[in-house]
Formats: C-alpha cells, structure tokens, sequence
C-alpha cells in the first residue's frame, strides 16, 4: 500500500497555517483515538498516520523538506514505521481533553535515552461504599513508587564523584548493528541505554538513583462519582529521572453496589415494597433516602409498579450540576404468614372480591374479558 499524503490524511490544504494543521490533527487524533475505537486496527492505523502526519507538518523545517521532495524527504520519520517522539508536543494540544481520554496512560511511558525523563504514570484501584460516593469522601491512600534517590540526588554516583560518560556508547545510549542492509539501533547494554556509567556507585540507591517508597496521599473524591471514573492526580506517579518531571497517579473508583438504590446517570431507583391495604385506601409511606428519609402520599387505589418521583433526591451530579431524582416503585407486599385475625379478616374480604370479577374485567367495561384476553394472545 503507498502512503498517504500528509495534507490528505489531516484534511488541509496545502497552504495551510499551523493553526490549521494543529486543529485538524486534534480533530482526527480524538476521532480515532485507540480509546474510542476499542479494538479496531483501521482506527488504530488512521490513528497513527495522523500523528506522523502532524510530526512532519508542524515542523517547519521537516513540512519544508517533505513539501519538496514528498516522503523520502522526511523518510527518518514515516520509513521505521511509527515514531513514538511524534507525540512531543502532544499534551500542550490536548491539555484537559487529553485527561479525559487517558493520552497521559498511552504516552506516560515514552522514554527518551539519556536525556531527562518522565516518571511512569501509575494507576491505583479504590473501592468505596455507595454512601461514600455519595457523599464525596477523602481518603489516604498508599501507593509504592519510584522517587528519585535524596542522598544523590538521582545521579546515582557516591558523595564526591559524578556519572562519567559511558565509554562503550559515547553517552548516546545506543548502539547501533550491522543487519543486511540495515542499521539497527539497540540500548547500550554497559550504561543500560541512560549514556552514563557510574564507577563509584550511591549507597542508598546502589547506583540506580532512584529507590522504591511507600507514599501516603490523601485523595479527595468527589460527591456523585460513579464506577469507572477515574481522578488524575499531578504529579503523584513516579519521579522522572534526570530532572524529568515525575509522572501522574491515576484514581480509578469503582463503587459497591447498594442493596436497595440503583443508580442511572445521577437519577436513583428504588422498589418500596407497600401493603395492599394501603395501595388500595391510599396514605403516607416512608421513604428511605441515601441519607435519611422522606414521605410518599400513596393515592388510593394505587397499582403495583406505579412510579413516584422525588425530585433532587438522587446522586449529586460529579461536575456539582445539582442532583439527580429519585424514582421509588411501588411494590406491593404480600405477608407470607398471616395472624389468626388476619387470615379472618382476608377471607373476609375475599367473599367480598371473587377473582371471576377481575378476570371479567374492572366492570367500568373498558377490559376485555379474561378468555377473550388469552384468544388474543393464542390464537
Ligand atoms: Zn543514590
Ligand atoms: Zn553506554
């Protein structure tokens, strides 16, 4: 398969400005983000091919070079395939969008040899109770990381020495092979591709820099969040290493289940089990809330499954739009033991109520009768 222009898979003329190109590149990164698109390899493709693409044209002297001599003049980008450093410069485009769709997970781990370094993002799952999410809540949670070595300060030589240039790579951290026709580039395995030895290494990090702590944060959740919803703390994933800046930690919530609320967007549902004495007479029947209760008025002659809405009595909204509403469904509870004087009275009623009746219908005629209603059906 050829490769497309660069100006056709960002859908721009080719004069156009680095505003342009930047807007059009965004538009195609969110349409086929990996995220989006779970699964699909075109997505994946289209995906990829927009950020080579947008590598090439928002950089002057690369557009420049591929304007006059196509894809061979820019070959260093597109003819090793997908260049992960196409991604320098993505966060500042994405900013807050980029939270939303986790480019900071993707591209967290992008590794740039020798030079300063990013921390690793990390993830961390936390189960709170429904009242809790309801609530909001804050919580201390600890998480092992990598930070950087105070005794060396991260450069992971002893007191009074310093990391030498690694003799085997010249400090590039790569070197590179021989293959066919090809050269290929692999890390150096003397300064394991950071282009530094050290020869007298820290005693606290054993020469790495870095070493592996416990860390204690308090994380502040917010009312109305639902499973699935993750926070992005700062700053709180790994140290970066060589004055990198250190990478995000990732709150991934996941909220117990409730056994009496159910919850739809910010709206609450909930099945109020009710007598049939009341359902008929019609009254007051308490609610329970997720933090307290409320009356109902049941009307008289109320059917089972009949639907009331308490308006704002739902989940707090996550963005803190107000509330949801809570939906109580009425159910109608039937006793599975009966006092003496209940079963009296029942038998009662029953002689007052014969089932012919409801299966001939209400009597105010508009029902079918019941052997009608089951021709219907059948026949
Ligand atoms: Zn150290
Ligand atoms: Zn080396």
């Amino acid at each position: 398969m050829s490769k497309r222009d660069y100006y056709e898979v960002l859908a721009v003329p080719r004069d156009a400005n680095d505003q342009q190109i930047k807007s059009a590149y965004r538009k195609q990164a969110l349409k086929f983000h990996p995220d989006r698109n779970p699964g699909s390899a075109e997505a994946e493709e289209r995906f990829k091919e927009a950020a080579e693409a947008y590598a090439v044209l928002c950089d002057p002297q690369k557009r420049a070079a591929y304007d006059r001599y196509g894809h061979a003049g820019v070959s260093g980008v597109g003819a090793g395939g997908f260049d992960p450093n196409a991604f320098a410069g993505f966060e500042d485009i994405f900013g807050s969008l980029g939270d939303l769709f986790g480019f900071g997970d993707m591209f967290g781990g992008r590794r740039r040899r020798g030079g300063p370094q990013r921390g690793s993002d990390l993830r961390y799952d936390l189960e709170i109770s429904f009242e809790e999410s309801y609530t909001g809540t804050e919580t201390a949670i600890q998480i092992p990381r990598e930070e950087t070595c105070e005794t060396c300060s991260g450069s992971g030589a002893a007191a009074g020495s310093s990391p030498e240039v690694c003799p085997q790579c010249k400090g590039t951290g790569q070197l590179r092979f021989q293959q066919g026709f090809l050269t290929v580039a692999r890390p150096c395995s003397t300064c394991r591709g950071s282009g530094r030895v050290v020869s007298r290494p820290c005693q606290a990090c054993r020469g790495a820099g870095r070493v592996g702590r416990e860390r204690k944060i308090n994380a502040k959740i917010p009312a109305g969040i639902a499973t699935g919803q993750r926070l992005r703390l700062y700053g709180e994933g790994e140290h970066g290493s060589a004055g990198g800046p250190p990478g995000d930690l990732y709150v991934v919530v996941h909220v117990q289940e409730h056994a009496f609320f159910h919850r739809e967007g910010d709206d609450l549902y909930c099945e109020l089990p009710v007598t049939f004495p009341l359902l008929a007479l019609g009254g007051d029947a308490r609610v329970p809330l997720v933090d307290g209760e409320d009356q109902i008025k049941i009307p008289a002659g109320t059917q089972p499954g009949a639907r009331f809405k308490l308006r704002d009595k739902g989940m707090p909204n996550v963005s803190g739009r107000g509330h949801g509403d809570l939906y109580v469904i009425a159910r109608a509870a039937v006793p599975k033991k009966l006092t003496k004087d209940q079963r009296r009275l029942l038998e009662e009623l029953a002689k007052t109520m014969p089932q012919e009746a409801v299966e001939a219908g209400s009597g105010d005629g508009a029902e079918k009768p019941f052997f009608e209603k089951v021709k219907d059906i059948f026949g």
